[in-house]
């Protein structure tokens, strides 16, 4: 590792943004943000408090009292300004996002895309959600549910804080957003784009700090009606249970171990690569990462001739090199944890087709780990039921068709899959029986306007289009006597 420089020469960030304005931070805590390409430190962020977090809470629920009785227009215009404002700083965003957390140029441009796209998503689904139904002496209304409490991961800060911002809005919400405490530095940029959009006072407010400093006291305090969270099953277990004490409403969006089934009449040159493209989204650090590939026993030996090949072109390496796969992981934890997750593997008798334990030569400096595919797993192997989040990919052999959907459901996820084949009418049949929330069908693709979401473990409710806008609402009927 390179020597740190001196704490006194770096950037610190003092600030949150509440009621409209940047306001110096109460919590006094500091932490330093370490680059993962070499492990220095480039920046350090003041820790929100209870009492920052309060502060938010209380310029939310103000806002609340007009932002609350917006009509469907009102809340269009504010969208098209935030997609504006978010638009005009998509290459400083993602070179936040690349040199924060290391994700790759390729992706990371992808990802802040979609966030900035979200809003205008948003708009689309609200001109086309009914908010008001209205029969004999009957009316019903669907209502802002409240100041809305978003927790983000740090995967893909960009597009998270985007997308929950944009259904809360859109819904009439206000919101106070807890950003991942990795993702300081890009929350920074974008903050700094979406005050250029002029929002009603308190209509977004931003605390950054520990999840349980900030987080808690936004899952605690009545004044907040909803948490949107995204993050880890272990947190979004908690949030439901100490929610459940003020009646919070959740949405959950937590992690995943998703196939991609591989059918029979498949053309492995192209569904390989696809299937590590998948695998190994975001350098594997992405909820939606199809980490478990199921391929059929028959045609094992051409897939794993296909995956050598097509793990060759895989390059490990400068995340701001526009050909780089794979980049660092986000932090020396994270390593650790991928490491003793390839380890683990080859303890439970999986064997290494490609990669393994260590960094690969040349990349000493930083957080990067070797892409590994693992043949001959089984699935009720840890590497095939633990989220790893890591390039690390698990094969594992089937029978049938109907073996194949049996070990794409056995699992206690259920956030993503892909089914790959030439016969589509089949492709489908098979999508139709697994349980997950979205199911893709022959590659990577994405709709703004579909659900996202987990079946089991991967979580509660569901975002994007008219269904995150949803998850915001409250019926409301009134009945004349
Ligand atoms: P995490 O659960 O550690 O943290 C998520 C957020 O919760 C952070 O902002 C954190 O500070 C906060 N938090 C921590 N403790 C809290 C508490 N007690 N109360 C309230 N908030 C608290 O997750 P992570 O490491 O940031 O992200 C990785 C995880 O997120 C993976 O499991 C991944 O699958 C999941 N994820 C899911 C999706 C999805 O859309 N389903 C997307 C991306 C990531």
């Amino acid at each position: 590792m390179n020597a740190l420089p001196h704490k006194d020469t770096i950037k610190t960030i003092t600030t949150h943004y509440i009621d409209g304005a940047f306001v110096e931070s109460h919590g006094k805590d500091i932490i330093d943000i370490i680059r993962p390409t070499d492990g220095r430190v480039t920046a350090r962020v003041a820790l929100g408090d209870e009492e920052d977090t309060r502060r938010a809470i209380a310029a939310a629920k103000r806002a609340f009292a007009s932002y609350g009785r917006t009509t469907k227009e009102e809340r269009s215009k504010v969208l098209r300004r935030l997609h504006e404002a978010a638009a005009a700083r998509i290459d400083d965003l993602t070179a936040a996002m690349i040199e924060e957390y290391g994700g790759v140029a390729q992706f990371a441009r992808l990802i802040v895309e979609s966030g900035v796209n979200a809003f205008l998503a948003a708009e689309k689904a609200l001109q086309e959600l009914p908010l008001a139904r209205s029969w004999d002496k009957t009316t019903v209304t669907l209502e802002p549910v409240g100041v809305a409490g978003l927790i983000t991961a740090w995967n893909a800060n960009a597009l998270f804080i985007c997308l929950k911002l944009a259904s809360a809005v859109a819904a009439g919400c206000t919101v106070v957003i807890k950003p991942s405490e990795l993702s300081s530095l890009q929350t920074r940029v974008l903050l700094e784009a979406l005050h250029e959009a002029q929002l009603p006072q308190g209509l977004l407010n931003v605390v950054t700090g520990l999840g349980n400093v900030v987080g808690a006291e936004l899952v605690r305090n009545p004044a907040v009606a909803k948490i949107s969270f995204t993050g880890s099953v272990a947190v979004g277990e908690q949030i439901m249970r100490d929610g459940a004490a003020t009646m919070k409403r959740v949405t959950l969006e937590l992690g995943g171990k998703s196939p991609t089934i591989v059918l029979d009449d498949a053309a492995l040159d192209q569904a390989i690569p696809t299937a590590l493209t998948i695998a190994f989204l975001n350098s594997g650090q992405a909820c939606a990462a199809g980490t478990r590939l199921l391929v059929p026993k028959t045609r094992l030996d051409a897939a794993k001739r296909a995956l050598r090949e097509a793990m060759r072109s895989i390059t490990v390496g400068d995340p701001a090199d526009p050909k780089t796969a794979i980049g660092p992981m986000v932090s020396q934890k994270q390593y650790e944890r991928i490491q003793s997750y390839i380890r683990k593997g080859i303890e439970e008798g999986a064997e290494v087709l490609a990669g393994g334990e260590g960094r690969p030569e040349g990349l000493e400096a930083g957080y990067y780990v070797k892409p590994t595919v693992f043949i001959n797993v089984k699935n009720d192997m840890t590497i095939a039921q633990e989220e790893i989040f890591g390039p690390v990919l698990s094969v594992i052999a089937y029978d049938t068709e109907e073996d194949a959907i049996r070990i794409a459901n056995d699992s206690r996820y259920g956030l993503h899959a892909c089914v790959i084949g030439k016969d589509l009418q089949r492709a489908h049949l098979v999508a139709s029986q697994i349980r997950a929330g979205r199911v893709l069908i022959n590659g990577m693709t994405d709709d703004a306007q579909a659900p996202w979401g987990g079946f089991k473990y991967s979580g509660v409710g569901r975002e994007y289009g008219r269904y995150g806008i949803e998850a915001f609402l409250e019926t409301r009927a009134i009945i004349e006597a």
